[in-house]
This record gives structure tokens, C-alpha cells and sequence, in this order.
């Protein structure tokens, strides 16, 4: 059992596309019930086993404006030619409760989180075992979509370049290992945390 501390935290996790980012987030989230993932709005295109409201929020980049306008994104970031953000929402209150976030951003988002929120993040960097492994991966995902393939492992390794700017960096090799790893950080940044709270 972890021990709580009062205010919550935001544990970001970044990697590039493929490195077993969303089976992490699951599992962290199946296994704390102290844990909301945070539900980013998009203007990609869903893929074909991705829910609206569940995966992402799906929207055209007029409403993302709309809403970028509105000042209502705590971070927004143009990847791949799509933009993504994060609601500011119930964010704060929540934290307050003692609810812990999880962040699934890009490090153009973690970068501004880390100015606006420095001491709510633990911004966690999931490195795949070798560049070999992340192709193999995206292939299985994107099946035949080769230039697909190649414009993510471009956007890849801009990504993996950005590693050193994250406070841990787990090398996901096995799924129950790295997921075991970012468990026992979580751990570490409660109890530090419960000691200042
Ligand atoms: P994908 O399209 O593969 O789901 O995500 C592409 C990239 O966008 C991933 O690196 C993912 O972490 C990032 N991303 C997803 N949601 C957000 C968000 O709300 N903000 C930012 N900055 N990046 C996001």
C-alpha cells in the first residue's frame, strides 16, 4: 500500500509514439484508484479502436481555438501537424482533494507545466529498449502505413532527444517491470512530498 500524502501530484508521462506509453497509463491507473488521467482534446483524426470522450476528446481546430482562446488549456502543444492540449478544468480542486493526475503529454507540454506547476510534477520519460524495438512496434500498429511509420520515427527520435529534460527516465522493456518502476517513483515522490506537506 503507498502512503497518501495531502496534495495531489501530476505524474507526466512522455515518450515517443509506440513505447508502451497508454498500457502504462492504464495499468497505473487500473492499480490506484487515486489516479484520474487527464483526457486531452485533439484535433487528430480517431484511430480505429479509439473512443471520443475516453481516448481523447475529439474536436476540429475551430472548437480547439474556441477553447484556446478561452485561456481554458493549462498546455497545448502542435505534434505531428495536430494540436493537443489539456483542460485546466477540476485540475486544481482536485489536487487540493488529494487526487493524483496523470499527464499523457509531449515535452513541449511538460515544458510548460513545469513553469506553471513546478512542484505538482513528476515528469517521468518512457524510453523504448532500442530504435529497432520502436519500429517494430509502430509497425504492428500502423500495419502498412509506411509513411506513417516514417513520419512517426522522425517525430520519435525529436522526442527520445528531449530524455535528459525529465526528472526519471524508465526504459520500458518489459511492461510489469516498467510499470513496477514508475510504482516504486510514485511511492518515493509521496513520501517526499508527505514530509513537506
Ligand atoms: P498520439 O497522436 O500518438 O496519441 O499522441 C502523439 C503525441 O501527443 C504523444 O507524444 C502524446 O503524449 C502527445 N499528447 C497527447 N495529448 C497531449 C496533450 O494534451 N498535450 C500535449 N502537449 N501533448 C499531448
Amino acid at each position: 500500500m503507498i502512503s497518501k500524502s495531502k496534495r495531489g501530484l501530476i505524474l507526466i508521462l512522455s515518450s515517443p509514439s509506440g513505447a508502451g506509453k497508454t498500457t502504462l497509463a492504464k495499468k497505473i491507473q487500473d492499480s490506484d484508484s487515486n489516479f484520474k488521467i487527464s483526457i486531452s482534446y485533439t484535433t487528430r483524426t480517431p484511430r480505429p479502436n479509439e473512443i471520443d470522450g475516453v481516448d481523447y476528446n475529439f474536436v476540429d481546430v475551430n472548437k480547439f481555438q474556441e477553447l484556446s482562446n478561452q485561456n481554458k488549456f493549462l498546455e497545448q502543444a502542435k505534434v505531428f501537424g495536430n494540436y493537443y492540449g489539456t483542460l485546466k478544468g477540476p485540475i486544481e480542486d482536485s489536487l487540493v482533494q488529494g487526487k493524483d493526475y496523470l499527464f499523457d503529454i509531449d515535452w513541449q507540454g511538460t515544458e510548460q507545466v513545469k513553469k506553471i506547476m513546478p512542484l505538482d510534477i513528476v515528469p517521468v520519460f518512457i524510453l523504448p529498449p532500442s530504435i529497432i524495438d520502436l519500429e517494430n512496434r509502430l509497425k504492428k500498429r500502423e500495419e502498412k502505413n509506411k509513411e506513417l511509420i516514417d513520419q512517426r520515427m522522425k517525430m520519435a527520435k525529436d522526442e527520445i532527444n528531449h530524455w535528459k529534460d525529465y526528472k526519471y527516465v524508465v526504459v520500458n522493456k518489459e511492461v510489469e517491470n516498467c510499470f513496477e518502476q514508475i510504482t516504486k517513483i510514485i511511492k518515493i515522490e509521496r513520501e517526499l512530498r508527505s514530509t513537506f506537506n
